[in-house]
């Protein structure tokens, strides 16, 4: 009965299922508010900066035109009130706005503020005037709904006295107009721009969370896999026992074949939880904090002396071979973990007699200048070519092995090839359908980062 429990259901995966993807798609919507919200600042800070630096640059244009224009009228204006005559150039207004196309108004003053001359006199009324003392003043004015960059230019005479006052508005409206168009491209570029930020980070978590998703998958299909196979000697234990539960007055010796199937379902059981324990601790990480140095041919023969008895029993030949390495100062001892080198062993050699029926098993250890070779051959069933790829994997086992009931729980090789990688080395196998299986263990003599 040893390994063929009645058909036990898998666990229902359903709502880990379910789970997992609930945990996905949290992560991609997280993800993609993160990387919506960096663009957010990123963006608002580089718009902000875009902005301000263009309104600055077109403000000091605009001042650089008025002081330009300002200054030399000024000046000719100054000489004229000097010598106590009307400006020559605010004689014909008309001629003055002809000469400064650009500009929105000129206005003159006198010392007290009051109005002279004005070539708008609409804007003239609304622009504020405040003495600017001998200082050039700029100023920014809204009237009705244009708006207007000022400059109030001091006139003073030779011995500082001041004598009026020029003013000069630029209309701005073009130039707000244009950064409010710019502040519109900004907003639309940075509205789609987090769109598209939001979208790429949902896309792309898909990406960069498939490592992390398949290793859940990895986990989640392991679990449910020990499960099942903790289940299924549980299961027949407990038929079992019902069976002997059934018949009160059955002697012992009645109910021996149940009594048998019971006991041997507890050894699989028992083999089952230290085989989970092995596969748990035989992760890279937990390998290298257990480093020593091992000598890999004591440990050979300590796990062959300890299967010689089964395979003899069985009529099977175990030889281990062992030639000298060809540099005395070369030896078989490597850094690494002796218990998990010591399962990876004992796996080896336990399929080979579990799955040999007649002929020998042969270990075979090499020594290159920086690997050690481990060799296990055996002349039983073999594996079909088909199985090759996937004997590693967890709880794999090929209908061969089901069929003769070894007892094995398809976790021994995945323990193997985990500590063979854990100590930077590899394990593969050739094997031929009833010929035999060679297993070859390569591990580096030296450490190595795997
Ligand atoms: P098990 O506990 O079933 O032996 P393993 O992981 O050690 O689990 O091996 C996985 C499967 O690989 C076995 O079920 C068996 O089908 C096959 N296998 C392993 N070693 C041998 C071998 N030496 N000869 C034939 N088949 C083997």
């Amino acid at each position: 009965m040893t390994g063929s429990g009645p058909a036990i259901p898998a666990a229902p995966r359903t709502g880990r299922a379910d789970a997992g993807s609930r945990l996905l798609h949290g992560l991609r919507v997280r993800l993609a508010l993160l990387l919506a919200t960096m663009f957010l600042v990123f963006y608002l800070i580089t718009a902000g900066l875009i902005y301000g630096l263009t309104a600055q640059l077109t403000q000091d244009n605009v001042d650089a035109v008025l002081g330009d224009t300002t200054r030399p009228l000024a000046a000719r204006v100054l000489k004229d009130l000097d010598r106590g005559v009307f400006p020559q150039e605010f004689v014909t207004l008309a001629k003055l706005s002809e000469m400064y196309p650009k500009v929105s108004a000129i206005v003159l003053r006198d010392a007290q503020g009051n109005v002279i001359a004005s070539t708008a006199p609409r804007v003239t009324r609304t622009l504020a005037y405040r003495s600017a003392g001998s200082a050039e003043q700029f100023a920014t004015r809204q009237i009705g709904s244009s708006w207007y960059r000022v400059l109030t230019l001091p006139l003073q005479n030779p011995y500082r006295r001041t004598v009026g006052y020029l003013q000069m508005a630029l209309n701005q409206d073009h130039d707000r107009s244009s950064l409010a168009r710019l502040a519109e491209v900004l907003l639309l570029v940075g509205g789609l721009g987090i769109l598209f930020a939001a979208a790429a980070g949902f896309f792309l978590s898909r990406l960069w969370l498939r490592p992390a998703m398949r290793a859940w998958q990895q986990q989640e299909r392991f679990v449910a896999d020990a499960s099942h196979e903790l289940r299924t000697p549980l299961t027949v234990m407990r038929l079992n026992l019902d069976l002997v539960l059934g018949q009160p007055d059955a002697t012992i010796a009645d109910n021996g074949p149940w009594l048998q199937s019971i006991e041997e379902e507890i050894h699989r059981l028992h083999r089952l939880s230290d085989q989970l324990l092995a596969l748990a601790r035989s992760g890279g990480a937990a390998a290298a904090s257990r480093q020593s140095a091992v000598d890999l041919e004591s440990l050979v023969m300590r796990v062959a002396a300890a299967f010689r008895p089964v395979a003899e029993a069985k009529g099977l030949a175990l030889h281990v071979e062992t030639p000298a390495p060809c540099a005395p100062e070369e030896s078989f001892t490597l850094p690494g973990d002796p218990d998990g080198l010591y399962e990876l062993l004992a796996v080896l050699l336990d399929n080979a007699v579990k799955y040999t029926t007649a002929g020998s098993i042969d270990v075979c250890l090499q020594r290159s200048r920086s690997d050690i070779r481990l060799e296990v051959r055996d002349t039983g069933i073999g594996i079909e070519p088909e199985h090759l790829e996937r004997i590693f994997d967890r709880f794999y086992r090929t209908d061969l092995a089901r069929a003769k009931g070894s007892g094995g729980t398809g976790l021994g090789l995945a323990i193997a090839r985990d500590v063979a990688l854990a100590h930077g080395g590899r394990i593969s196998v050739h094997s031929a359908a009833g010929q035999g299986t060679t297993f070859t263990v390569v591990l580096p003599a030296t450490s190595r980062k795997s």
